[in-house]
Formats: structure tokens, C-alpha cells, sequence
């Protein structure tokens, strides 16, 4: 839609909108609080090329340490590495406990982007986010690996199917917990509702941090045992360093 003023002067509506917004809001980056230009996210391109990056290396043997012996998980790809107070920290806690929810979007579709260069993304019938139960849905008022997983279809095109599992116990925090207390804690909290949608199929699961895979494998065992053919995982970021306390 296009504005003609009487001066002959042609506005665009959509950037007179944001135009307009910008002055009495203006868009600042959460981190380094520059103002950046009008768009739907709030972080700038510099800060977000300064969160720590992954490497192949590192990824390769965090699957073999935390994800390989379960035999749940076949494929693994994570963008970032969450350090403790390093950038990504301190994005992730905006995301989840500032409700800073377009963060998660942003993030998925640069996580997108480097899914499609794995070679096995392209097997991958569609993407599952990890439940979180509904209690804590309505406090938060998102899930978050459902907004990273919107992001990933951004880039990819890969359907989202957020609706064929569900957690059906509110586990505890995992922040204090050792590893077999964690596996103790998710066990069986997931249920697949739609099985039909399951048989047969290459799914990637998406999680915010991955820390111990605890979750992750409880979330894998599940859909396999409901008759999925592979499962994937993609995470944001994984804790490098076993550091039990990190607020993830
Ligand atoms: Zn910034």
C-alpha cells in the first residue's frame, strides 16, 4: 500500500510504519545497545558475529562423549559454544528469561544456514522442537526451541512439527543436577501423540543448549521407540566445559 501526499511526495505505508516506531521506540541492540536499523530483531550484525562459534572438532567430540554411546542420535550439528559469561550466555538468558523471544528466531535461521551445508540435512522429513511442559509455557509464554525451529524453516524450508510429542511430567531444573540424576529426571516425561506421523521418519530434533544430552536422548528414545527410522539433533549451542552449575 502506497501513500500519496498532496505534495506529490509517494510513502511507502510499511516505512513510514517503521519509521514512525523508530522514533518513539527505537530498535536497540540488547547487547551493545546501538541502535540498528529498524528490523524484527534485536540484536546487530556485529554483536551477533561476535558469539562464539563452534568447530567441527569440538562438536565431534562432544557427540562422542555426551550423544554416540546411546545410540539414540545419529547426526549432531551445533552453531555456537556456550562459555560461561561469554556472549552466548548472556543472549540465551535474554531469550528464555527476559522474554526476548526474537532472539530465538534470529538465531535459527543463522543455525539454518549452516544445516544446509551438513550432508546429512537433506534426509531429514521434518523437524521436532523439545517440548517444554505447559506450566512452563504459561509463564514463559513461548517455547524456545519452537522459535529456534522457526528459523531453521526460515532458512531451510523444513516443515515444523511441534505437535506430534509432548512432555507429560514438568521436570525439575537441571541446572544442580549430575548426569544419572538427569536421566533420572526426564525419564518418560515425553509422549508421542501422533504415531502415525512418526513411522518411518528422518527427524531432526532442535534444543536450545545442549549440556549433558540427557534431555535430547530421552526425547530420541521416545520417538524411536514410537517407530522413527533416524533421529538427528541440532542444537544452538553445547557446553564444552562440564560445568554442572551453568545456568542453561
Ligand atoms: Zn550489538
Amino acid at each position: 500500500m502506497v501513500f500519496k501526499k498532496a505534495m506529490g511526495i509517494v510513502v511507502s505505508s510499511k516505512n513510514f510504519f517503521f519509521d514512525l516506531l523508530d522514533f518513539f521506540i527505537p530498535n536497540l541492540c540488547l547487547i551493545c545497545n546501538e541502535k540498528i536499523n529498524r528490523s524484527l530483531f534485536s540484536l546487530c550484525d556485529n554483536c551477533l558475529k561476535q558469539i562464539e562459534v563452534s568447530n567441527q572438532k569440538d562438536i565431534k567430540e562432544f557427540f562422542e562423549n555426551n550423544l554416540a554411546s546411546q545410540k539414540l542420535i545419529s547426526n549432531f550439528y551445533s552453531k555456537y559454544v556456550f562459555v560461561k559469561d561469554g556472549l552466548f550466555q548472556k543472549i540465551v538468558h535474554e531469550l528464555k528469561y527476559n522474554g526476548k523471544s526474537r532472539i530465538g528466531i534470529l538465531l535459527g535461521i543463522e543455525l539454518g544456514k549452516d544445516l544446509l551445508k551438513q550432508n546429512w540435512f537433506n534426509e531429514i522429513d521434518f523437524i521436532v522442537p523439545v517440548p517444554i511442559h505447559l506450566i512452563k509455557k504459561l509463564n514463559r509464554g513461548f517455547n524456545q526451541s519452537l522459535l529456534i525451529a522457526k528459523g531453521i524453516y526460515h532458512s531451510t524450508g523444513k516443515a515444523v512439527n511441534e505437535k506430534i510429542i509432548k512432555r507429560i511430567r514438568n521436570t525439575e531444573t537441571q541446572t544442580h543436577l549430575h548426569l544419572h540424576e538427569r536421566i533420572e529426571n526426564v525419564k518418560d516425561a515425553f509422549k508421542v501423540i501422533s504415531k502415525e506421523k512418526v513411522i518411518g521418519k528422518n527427524i531432526l530434533i532442535i534444543d536450545d543448549v545442549c549440556t549433558t544430552g540427557s534431555t535430547v536422548n530421552e526425547v530420541a528414545r521416545t520417538l524411536l521407540n514410537a517407530g522413527a527410522n533416524k533421529i538427528s539433533l541440532s542444537t544452538l549451542a553445547f557446553v564444552k566445559e562440564k560445568d554442572f552449575s551453568l545456568i542453561v
